[in-house]
């Protein structure tokens, strides 16, 4: 039998919704709402990590899959635990949309384990008063992606909720996936993910926007005390701190995604984590071509307003909704301004900080940003294949600029591109590169070895996942199962896997699901 050590904090310390029905409506004055998993109508356990498992504590070895399959697929509540909906709010594209809420998600409890706290949640097992038009359900295509990229992405480094589990409910699930008016039945699934927190910046903004400060300040005590302890009792000085480091973890977050070439898609502040996580895998991509207004999400297609090159701003602009949030309790707005004012000088010095790490250079020189905007700019000019060129810079030879165009050949679409003003404008660069190189005492080895540690070889690319959707759909999870195992190591060689170091193929450039994303999931 699974034996969790449960230790609920989240909703024993915090007020509850005292309405127990289940039926979609504003919910005041509370953080959470119970609700009950939707009961399954066929179940089956298409894959689990055995890491994530032995995480909160289960032998996987001694415990049977149908176990893990009835208390993860919502089929049975484990006993001690009363399931739940989180009440959040959120600015959605720019705009306040009022109470938006886990309207899919259901938290089991929270465990702890190890030292650790983890929250389980399950995404996809039914309707909870957050649903509003929607049903609460996801599914497959949806749940591979985040299954595979929440894991990938813990890889890579980069802060994020895992992954714990992928079921299939049996049951079937309407989706119109292009909202063109041509719906389908698609096969329910459901994630279990974990993290050691799902708050939101939304879940403050909420209290904030009804104000409701009673409700926002017992949130803000609680998640100070639990998840930021170190910044001592709650206090105005606490409650100023609690931006400060949230700001902190969130530009070390977003650094990372553009480090490894993430594009979340959405970022909407009830998608953005209060412990710097990445949350929320819908219509997110990974950069093949090099672009910084790249983004794979089509309901953002207009405005752009979540591609690539403006995500830190974004982070930004989420932090100056989470200063809104919390100003009521703190009723000074100089403190807050101070630290958004030292985000917006510090993001520029860290993209180059990163980049620095990804050109192998292990000094400062003041002339830094301008070899990386240079690179930034030729690597734009040209569809350049962001995972592809970041590797194979690592082999070139700090005395032999002249070659760095052939090493890194494989990185270009068209090589036919790379003529006239763009080849000079590589060669150019390589030139400036190699004098940079030769400022630092580093030979060409070690830097290689540097650079292959945060130059990912491997990540999930948009056409992998829906190679693993399409498989897995015929009832095949043997690719899904190989690209969970390659992705455990996205910056080792692994030879035998050398097939997904390549550019996106031809036929994935303007294919649904590999482009392009819509929200529905
Ligand atoms: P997202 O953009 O996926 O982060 O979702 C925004 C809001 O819509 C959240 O409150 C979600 O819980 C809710 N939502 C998304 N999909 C569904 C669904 N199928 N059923 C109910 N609520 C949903
Ligand atoms: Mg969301």
């Amino acid at each position: 039998m699974i034996q969790l050590k449960i230790k609920d904090k989240f909703s024993i310390e915090l007020p509850a919704d005292p309405d127990m029905d289940n039926s979609r409506r504003q919910v005041l004055e509370a953080c959470f709402s119970y609700v009950t998993p939707k009961k399954p109508g066929n179940p089956s356990l298409i894959h689990f990590s055995p890491e994530m498992v032995q995480a909160i504590g289960i032998d996987y070895k001694a415990v049977k899959s149908m176990e893990l399959l009835k208390i993860f697929s919502g089929e049975e509540v484990l006993s001690n635990t009363r399931p739940y909906a989180m009440c959040y709010g959120g600015h959605q594209f720019g705009s306040w949309a009022g109470q938006l809420g886990d309207g899919r998600a259901i938290n089991l409890c929270e465990v702890e384990h190890n030292g650790k706290n983890w929250a389980l949640q399950l995404k996809g097992a039914g309707e909870t008063p957050y649903s509003r038009s929607a049903d609460g359900l996801a599914v497959l295509r949806s749940s591979i992606r985040e299954y595979l990229c929440s894991e990938a992405m813990f890889h890579l480094g980069v802060p994020t909720t895992r992954a714990l589990s992928l079921v299939l409910t049996g049951d079937e699930v309407l989706r119109d996936m292009l909202y063109d008016g041509h719906p389908e039945y698609e096969k329910g699934a459901i994630v279990c993910r974990m993290a050691e927190s799902f708050i939101r910046f939304g879940n403050f903004e909420i209290f904030t926007s009804r104000g409701d400060t009673k409700t926002l300040k017992a949130l803000a005590d609680f998640t100070i005390r639990h998840h930021f302890p170190q910044l001592g009792r709650p206090s105005k000085e606490a409650y100023i701190k609690l931006l400060k480091e949230v700001a902190d973890r969130s530009l070390e977050m977003v650094m990372h995604w553009q480090r490894v070439g993430f594009v979340h898609g959405v970022m909407n502040t009830d998608n953005m984590s209060i412990l710097g996580l990445t949350i929320d895998y819908g219509p997110y991509g990974w950069l093949e071509g090099y672009d910084h207004g790249w983004t794979p999400n089509t309901t953002d297609r207009q405005f752009k307003r979540y591609r690539y090159g403006t995500q830190p701003q974004i982070v930004l602009w989420n932090l100056l909704q989470l200063a809104n949030a919390l100003h009521p309790l703190i009723e000074e707005s100089e403190p807050l301004e101070a630290i958004l004012r030292e985000f917006r000088d510090n993001y520029p010095k860290a993209n180059v900080t990163m980049m620095r790490k990804k050109l192998g250079l292990q000094t400062k020189e003041a002339d830094d940003a301008k070899v990386v905007a240079d690179l930034e700019a030729v690597l734009q000019a040209s569809e350049t294949d962001m995972t592809i060129f970041f590797r194979k810079l690592a082999n070139f030879a700090k005395n032999r600029p002249e070659e760095g165009l052939k090493i890194v050949e494989e990185a270009f679409y068209t090589l036919e591109e790379i003529e006239g003003g763009i080849k000079n404008q590589w060669e150019q660069w390589f030139g400036v590169y190699a004098d940079r190189l030769k400022m630092e005492d580093v030979s060409d080895k070690q830097r290689k070895m540097e650079m292959d540690k945060v130059n990912p070889k491997y990540v999930l690319r948009n056409y992998m996942a829906q190679l693993g959707i399409d498989s897995a759909d015929e009832g095949d999870y043997s690719l899904l199962e190989e690209l969970f195992n390659l992705l455990k190591d996205p910056y080792g060689e692994q030879p035998e896997m050398e097939k997904w170091f390549a550019k996106r193929p031809d036929w994935a450039r303007h294919k649904v699901g590999c482009s392009m994303l819509s929200c529905s999931s």
